[in-house]
Order: C-alpha cells, then sequence, then structure tokens
C-alpha cells in the first residue's frame, strides 16, 4: 500500500505546502484513493507520479474550503481528458447540494459517471478487500475520519518453496501470491504450499479536521494515524479566538493511549515553516507518544 501526501499545510498553501490531499493506493491496485481535495490538488497530482485516469474514489472529510475547493477543478479536468472510468465521490452531509450547484451553474459536464454517497455518520463501507469505518469527529462543521480496515491478506510467499517444487518465477508466482491455484508439470499446486499462515488486514486512519483525536480509540489499535497536528500548545493558548484544532501535544498523548505504531502528523498551520518550528513540533509530540513518528511534507510517501 502507498500513501503519497499531496497537501499538508493548514488554512492556506504556502511555499513549500498545499493545503489538504492525500492518495492512497491499495497493494497490487493501480487505481488509486483521493481524501481530500483542497485548492490545487489537480496541480499536485501533476506533478506526481499519479494520474487521474487511475483515480477511482475520493473522500472528502469535510466541506472547509482548504479540504474541497480544488474537487471541480480536479472532476472538470478528469473530464476534458474524456476518462470514462466511473468515479465515486464520498463525503458528508452537503456534497450533493455543493456539487449539483456548482456543476448547474457552471454548466459542468461530465463524460463519466460521478456516483455522489453523502455518508451517515458511523456507518461502515464495505469495498472489495476493505471495510470503511466513517467516523464523527469534533470540529465547527461535520468532520469525517476514515478507518481503512483490511481483510486478512495471505500470508507471505516462500519464494525457496516454489523453487524447490520446480515452479518457473513469473505469472504463476503471481496467482499464487494471490490464493490462487495452478497447474504446473502435471499437477495441481495449492497456493497453501508456498504460503506462510494468513495475515491481519493493515489498520489505517485518515482524519478530516478534529479537535478530539481520542475519538479514534475505538478504531485502535491503529498501525498508521494521520492527523492534523495544527499548532504547538504554548501558541494555541494564546490565541484570541480557538479554532477546532488539535496540538502537538494533545496529538502525541492519543497516539500513545490508542495504540498507534505509526503517526504521522500534518495539516499544520502555516506560521510554522523553519526546520527550527517542525523540530519542536516532533519534540512536543514525542512528549507522550514512543512510536514511530513522521512530520508529512508534500510529496512524501509511506509505503505500507
Ligand atoms: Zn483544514
Ligand atoms: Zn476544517
Amino acid at each position: 500500500m502507498e500513501i503519497t501526501f499531496l497537501g499538508t499545510s493548514a488554512g492556506v498553501p504556502t511555499r513549500e505546502r498545499n493545503v489538504s490531499a492525500l492518495a492512497l493506493r491499495p497493494d497490487q491496485s493501480s487505481g488509486w484513493n483521493l481524501f481530500d481535495c483542497g485548492e490545487a490538488t489537480q496541480h499536485q497530482i501533476m506533478r506526481s507520479e499519479l494520474s487521474l485516469y487511475r483515480l477511482e474514489r475520493i473522500f472528502i472529510t469535510h466541506l472547509h474550503g482548504d479540504h474541497v475547493y480544488g474537487l471541480f477543478g480536479l472532476l472538470a479536468s478528469r473530464g476534458m481528458m474524456m476518462c470514462e472510468a466511473p468515479l465515486s465521490l464520498y463525503g458528508p452531509p452537503g456534497l450533493r447540494e455543493l456539487s449539483d450547484t456548482v456543476m448547474r451553474l457552471s454548466e459542468l459536464r461530465l463524460p463519466y459517471d460521478l456516483d455522489i454517497i453523502e455518508l451517515e455518520p458511523d456507518t461502515t463501507l464495505s469495498l472489495p478487500g476493505v471495510e470503511i469505518k466513517v467516523l464523527t469527529l469534533s470540529h465547527s462543521i461535520t468532520s469525517y475520519g476514515y478507518c481503512w480496515i483490511e481483510a486478512q491478506r495471505p500470508g507471505r510467499f516462500d519464494r525457496e518453496r516454489a523453487r524447490a517444487l520446480g515452479l518457473p518465477e513469473g505469472p504463476l508466482y503471481g496467482k499464487l501470491k494471490g490464493g490462487e491455484r495452478v497447474f504446473h508439470q502435471g499437477r495441481i499446486i495449492d497456493p497453501a504450499e508456498v504460503l506462510g499462515p494468513t495475515r491481519p488486514g493493515r489498520r489505517i486512519a485518515i482524519a478530516g479536521d478534529n479537535d478530539r483525536p481520542e475519538l479514534f480509540g475505538p478504531c485502535g489499535p491503529l498501525d498508521l494515524l494521520v492527523h492534523e497536528a495544527t499548532y504547538l500548545q504554548a501558541d494555541f493558548d494564546k490565541l484570541p479566538r480557538k479554532f477546532k484544532h488539535t496540538t502537538a501535544l494533545q496529538l502525541g498523548k492519543a497516539a500513545e493511549e490508542i495504540g498507534v505504531r505509526h503517526l504521522v502528523a500534518t495539516h499544520f498551520s502555516p506560521r510554522y515553516g523553519t526546520p527550527q518550528q517542525m523540530q519542536k513540533i516532533k519534540e512536543e509530540i514525542e512528549i507522550y507518544y514512543t512510536g514511530k513518528l513522521t512530520l508529512a511534507e508534500d510529496f512524501m510517501k509511506i509505503i505500507l
């Protein structure tokens, strides 16, 4: 599985960071999923290895501009490219009204089927090989977190064993890895002969804006959590008006309690940019959190 960060800034873009968007490509799939689509996400996609032709689903966490203002440009460009593969668009209530209004007033007609699905809070979506739990978070408008829970995965492929059985490298290996039986030199080879024990699926959570990271507790333990850490605690405390965002300190504490193997902090206030400031964020998260920590950057990739 491959995750590419396309935007990691909160509210407004900076020279180094665009606003929120993240691509997730599951194992053995050339198709990919987009989580959030801040302004200029299509430009970020053009600068990455991703192609709009292969985009299959978009999940919007909430309707704030820094998470959704890039959506219609992207949908329109995908249409101008004469991409005819259908696209599913998931998100909170209001997404249909927003989409219908923009598309009607701007006369946007798409050559592909766009299926808009407004998700009810706390539901579970079943897609091939994965269940996605929709969590209601705590923000100024309805904001969702998506828990991506893979089905059990086949065991690891034992190359030595396959060679010992006289199997040539190539398509037969792929079939066996995928759990298919193969016919070779007059006999049927069962995948169990070359695969180790089945492995549990991975649990990944991608959060929308949220000031209560502990809400991911019921999804834990998590292999990966991608969550905002918009402010350092001291800066947040000084804000004359509080917005519903998480501080680095709060995120570290919650991630430690939930049981997160790899934490990726993102959605940083544009006030932070220097390596020293980023180091402070890291240190504040690590006051409580003892697992693997990464501070997201645009175009950073995580392979799981
Ligand atoms: Zn935001
Ligand atoms: Zn927001």
